[in-house]
């Protein structure tokens, strides 16, 4: 999608600190973090603005954003203390960019329920 931030950010258009790539998957690090780690793991292509337009065609990129970012998790050596992962849909839970996305968080405590 031409107009989309993230989609510019996995066609290399505008540059991020790259974590991991691979031909489904980007995951670069949060432009203003909320923890020690806090990277976002996103598909390459504009599969979905939403969690709310994931069709079966996605299950299968979807469900890698959850392993890569297990893997990063291992990487930054949170695996076993403990980590989070957030993907906000619409308005109330304070979506931005719409191009879906897996916040990858660690390195610190955090509570719950969510704010
Ligand atoms: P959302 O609020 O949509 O769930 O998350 C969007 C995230 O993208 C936010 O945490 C925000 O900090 C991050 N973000 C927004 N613009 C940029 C950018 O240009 N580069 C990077 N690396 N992150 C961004
Ligand atoms: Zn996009």
């Amino acid at each position: 999608m031409s107009d989309c931030l993230f989609c510019k950010i996995a066609s290399g258009k505008i540059p991020a600190k790259l974590v991991h790539q691979d031909d489904d998957t980007v995951a670069f690090e949060d432009i203003n973090p909320q923890a020690p780690m806090h990277v976002l793991v996103i598909p390459r292509q504009h599969v979905a603005a939403t969690m709310n337009d994931l069709t079966p065609a996605q299950d299968q990129v979807m469900g890698k954003l959850f392993r890569v970012a297990a893997a990063i998790a291992k990487e930054r050596g949170v695996a076993e203390s403990g980590w989070r992962a957030v993907m906000n849909a619409n308005r109330d839970a304070g979506q931005t960019v719409f191009h879906v996305h897996l916040h990858v968080l660690g390195g610190r405590p955090f509570s719950w329920p969510p704010g």
